[in-house]
């Protein structure tokens, strides 16, 4: 089984996220009634904080650090990002190409920290879920208390997969996100890419794995 990540694994389009970045902030500024710039402001001291505690920081930390629970985050965040995949991206042929090899050979599974169905209209508009129809998208709300970076996210893809650990690989554009918590839930290795043209190496890196 590989696990991909999807947000700049898949794409590489910074436009996309702006756009949802900005809407994001908006709906959280509003929610809390405060400026999208005090939102801001406190989001750059948590990441701080964060820093200076010696980890790496997340943006939804830095959310849920404003007072946000993560259910609601999910919410909103299916709304602002709504539609979004479809008017950003277009079918990537590159990218299928390899998957359609990939998915010969390995069990699919995308796992992203947006929700699941955002993660899902990226991959239907990259094309991969034509190819891929079975290939499950696991979300930031797909189980509960269980996000990236948690190992516990990579575990429970296992036992919802039913697939030996020890037969699965997590792929991101993150390592601490991506990779290194599912080798601490028990895979066997993975990769860190910078972007989708890092794929087509690594995704022949695999098929020749299991040959
Ligand atoms: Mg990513």
């Amino acid at each position: 089984m590989a696990v991909f990540d999807i947000d700049y694994t898949l794409y590489d389009n910074p436009d996309y996220n702006k756009v949802g970045d900005q809407r994001e902030i908006e709906a959280v500024a509003e929610i809390l009634g405060i400026s999208t710039a005090e939102v801001q402001a406190r989001q750059a001291i948590t990441r701080e904080e964060i820093v200076r505690a010696g980890r790496i920081p997340m943006k939804t930390e830095t959310i849920l650090a404003l007072g946000i629970t993560q259910g609601h985050f999910n919410e909103l965040r299916v709304k602002v990002w709504n539609g979004l995949p479809r008017r950003y991206f277009c079918k990537d042929s590159v990218l299928c190409d390899v998957f359609e090899k990939l998915g010969q050979r390995y069990t699919v599974v995308f796992g992203t920290n947006s929700p699941q169905v955002i993660g899902e209209q990226i991959v239907r508009a990259v094309g991969l879920k034509t190819l891929l129809p079975r290939a499950v998208v696991f979300g930031a709300d797909s189980f509960p208390d269980a996000v990236k970076p948690a190992p516990q996210f990579f575990r429970r893809i296992l036992d919802h997969v039913m697939v030996n650990a020890y037969q699965a690989v997590g792929i991101g554009d993150r390592a601490h996100v991506d990779v290194l918590p599912a080798i601490a839930a028990g895979f066997s290795g993975g990769f860190e890419v910078s972007g989708p043209s890092e794929l087509p190496e690594v995704i022949t890196q695999l098929l020749h794995a299991v040959r």
